[in-house]
């Protein structure tokens, strides 16, 4: 036996029917945004990532699965989807607004746990070239109704601006020195962020205490970015989308600007629980390389922590069971499975050379909401249905079982 490399998972039955339900929900809420979909390479150079999400982040630092292909390359698993989106972007010479959905696994160098994998998969969603409040608002908003769509409860959304990079030079001294102040009590590793990442130490979890009194950026946003956070509030309120102000909420990645949120449900907790989380970037066209400015906003929710706090599927896993009364009808059987598969219906059968009772098995395993047995009546026109929650049966005309079903 070889086992499964650490941090990655085997996702199969029945925990991946939510999956199922989790990626279909994705694609019709992108599509109905009018979000098309991206397909993008695992791969991409590790300067990328460098210059994108930032060399003094934990995720460039510590987590990235790097090495050098055949030809000597320095390529990098991805570790996140916004700054191969915003390349492919420029690359493909694109402009104005884009917007567009992709689903796919990251690969981090974690310290695996609940939530927390080496290999995990995300839906994501950027809306490139609008620097319009309105799209950070319709990016959380669509969040919210996939989080809807999928049944995760009581999703909270949290919501802060960390300002344009202008703002927060300023900003960033005035955390320094606070910092440096209490930095006997903060963590090493919050120390060691003081001079190359200062804002990372405002969100670290073992120094809450300590910077419960830090400034905050949202009390230094310059005007813009503070008209842009008023526009972000008000939009959600007319969405009706409630919000909590996390002032101290960051993001770990160095391309975001102005509006940054996460978001939580209660039935998902754990040490790193957030389901998802994004912002505003305007910056990473830049970093990656653009000669011009290209505003973007966008989210990444993370599947494993949906899926973990998704409800387990109340719609039976197939609409039919078609059981074979005598081996006879085998053929006439295969045919109308074939005809209800074709009218859009999920039919799933033994092949119909087993006992009835086998085949009933059968049918209770698969999780069938009916069993339709084709037997002599068949002849007549007509097949035996029965109900596996409710056992209620009947008999009816072969064209009435759609109609049948459909209640
Ligand atoms: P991030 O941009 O790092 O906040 O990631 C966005 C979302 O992806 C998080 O809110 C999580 O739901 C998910 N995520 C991030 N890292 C991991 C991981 N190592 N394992 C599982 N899910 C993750």
């Amino acid at each position: 036996m070889i086992p499964r490399v650490k941090g990655t998972d085997d996702i199969l039955p029945p925990e991946s029917a939510k999956w199922r339900t989790l990626l279909r929900a994705f694609d019709d809420i992108a599509a109905r945004y009018g979000y098309d979909l991206a397909v993008m390479p695992v791969l991409e150079t590790t300067e990328l990532f460098a210059r994108g999400v930032g060399a003094a982040t934990e995720v460039v630092e510590k987590q990235m699965y790097t090495f050098e292909d055949q030809g000597g390359r320095s390529v990098t698993l991805r570790p996140e989807f916004t700054a191969g989106i915003v390349r492919a972007y420029l690359e493909a010479g694109m402009s104005g607004v884009v917007k567009l959905a992709a689903a796919g696994p990251q690969f981090r160098y974690e310290q695996p746990q609940k939530g927390r994998r080496r290999q995990f998969y995300q839906v994501d969603l950027e809306c490139i070239g609008d620097p319009d409040p309105r799209a950070d608002v319709e990016i959380i908003e669509m969040s919210q109704r996939l989080f809807a769509a999928v049944g995760v409860p009581e999703v909270s959304v949290h919501l802060n601006s960390i300002g344009d990079a202008g703002d927060r030079a300023e900003y960033r001294d005035l955390l320094r020195n606070y910092l440096r102040r209490v930095s006997g009590d903060l963590s090493a590793d919050s120390r060691r962020r003081i001079d190359d990442n200062p804002l990372r130490v405002l969100d670290s979890k073992a120094d809450a205490a300590v910077v419960a009194g830090a400034p905050v950026p949202l009390d230094h946003l310059g005007p813009e970015s503070a008209s842009h956070f008023a526009a972000v509030r008000s939009g959600l309120e007319e969405a009706g989308i409630p919000y909590e102000i996390a002032p101290r909420l960051v993001r770990g990645l160095d391309y975001y600007n102005r509006t940054v949120f996460e978001f939580f449900s209660p039935a998902f907790e754990a040490a790193q629980s957030s389901l998802g989380g994004g912002g505003r970037y305007d910056p990473l066209a830049e970093l990656v390389g653009s000669r011009t400015a290209v505003a973007g906003v966008g989210v990444a929710l993370g599947c494993e922590r949906i899926v973990a706090a998704m409800p387990n599927p109340a719609r039976p896993r197939l609409d039919v069971f078609v059981a074979v009364a005598d081996t006879q009808r085998s053929g006439t059987a295969a045919a109308w499975v074939r005809f209800l598969r074709g009218s859009g219906w999920r039919v799933d059968w033994t092949g119909g050379d087993r006992s009835l009772k086998a085949q009933f098995k059968a049918a209770d395993r698969s999780g069938a909401a009916v069993v339709a047995i084709i037997g002599e009546e068949w002849d007549a026109g007509q097949v035996r249905v029965k109900r596996l929650a409710t056992g209620e049966e009947a008999a009816m005309n072969i064209e009435e079982v759609g109609a049948w079903l459909k209640r």
